[in-house]
């Protein structure tokens, strides 16, 4: 039972989250760093913010929606930070997709104020979040998540336990990944098909058909004009951003480097995306790499 609910981070993710959390009857108090951020949900209903402290003071359970680890670990550590304070016995629940060891590091301060903290990514993009249907992967204790199962559930429809802290985060960083190489295969072996002259949407067909089928080919085609509403038939417009996912291959990068667990595809599809990102595709869809892999002039 949350009678107070704050959040911080309101960008792309966090506008419909909270949006929803309200939907569904919450009183969602925000902060962001950007002032448009808060005005827009304080129109829609939610108690605007100045700070992190006022989000915290009186909040029953705390949601981060932020950039990268930096932004968390500086909201959380910081003078007038979430640790700072937060209330006893609030739960504090970070969907940001950080490093895991953000989640290990964190988890244990939080006890310390006899807080509960959480990892809890998710997947389904901000189309997801705005439908209210997101996948929560949770790292941290089970039993604080079937508590507060309940009010993620208003914003997704699965909550699934990952396993002890950081695992929620190894979960979303293991998918993206594959995502990440599944977009550049997908992008290469269309890209050779209509080089030697097949017809693009026989060779889908063909792909979605056969035993290299899978998500990129047939739900996110990158070819543009194969399918309808997908950012490549758009310009390449929306969707998941280049930058975000080069971000997420290089936190697998580099929890693989401090594991030793090798992942020379995952290695060599950071390096793709972040060179795509250095020649301004930063802001487009990550199946813009069909594009780059073309080198048309
Ligand atoms: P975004 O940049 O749109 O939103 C982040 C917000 O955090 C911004 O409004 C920014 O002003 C705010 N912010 C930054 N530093 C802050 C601070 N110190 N205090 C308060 N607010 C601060 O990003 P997004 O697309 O909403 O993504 C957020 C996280 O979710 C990222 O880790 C991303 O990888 C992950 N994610 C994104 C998607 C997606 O499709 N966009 C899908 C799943 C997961």
């Amino acid at each position: 039972n949350f009678s107070k609910v704050g959040f911080i981070g309101c960008g792309n993710m966090g506008n419909p989250m909270v949006q929803n959390l309200m939907k569904k009857g919450h009183k969602v108090s925000v902060f962001d760093v950007k002032k448009s951020c808060v005005a827009d949900l304080q129109k829609a209903g939610a108690t605007g913010c100045s700070s992190v402290s006022e989000v915290v003071a009186d909040a029953d359970v705390v949601l981060t929606m932020l950039p990268a680890n930096k932004h968390v670990l500086d909201t959380y550590t910081m003078k007038g930070g979430i640790l700072e304070s937060v209330k006893k016995g609030a739960y504090l629940i970070d969907s940001s997709t950080v490093d895991p060891s953000v989640s290990q590091t964190l988890a244990p301060l939080a006890k310390e104020k006899g807080a509960t903290y959480l990892d809890g990514p998710v997947s389904g993009g901000t189309i997801g979040a705005e439908a209210g249907t997101l996948t929560f992967m949770i790292g941290g204790e089970e039993e604080a998540m079937k508590k507060v199962e309940p009010l993620l559930l208003c914003m997704g429809s699965r909550v699934v336990y990952c396993g002890k802290h950081g695992m929620g985060l190894v979960a979303k960083i293991a998918n993206n990944m594959l995502l990440g190489i599944s977009m550049l295969g997908v992008s290469e072996a269309m890209n050779l098909g209509i080089k030697l002259g097949m017809d693009p949407k026989t060779l889908m067909g063909i792909l979605n058909t056969s035993t290299g089928r899978c998500w990129s080919s047939e739900m996110y085609n990158p070819v543009p004009g194969l399918l309808p509403h997908v950012p490549s038939s758009n310009d390449y417009k929306g969707g998941f951003g280049v930058a975000l996912i080069a971000k997420d291959l290089g936190i697998a990068q580099s929890v693989a480097i401090q594991s030793g667990v090798p992942i020379p595809m995952g290695a060599q599809a950071h390096q793709m995306y972040k060179i795509m990102e250095l020649k301004d595709m930063g802001n487009k869809d990550l199946a813009v790499a069909y594009q780059y892999l073309k080198c048309d002039k």
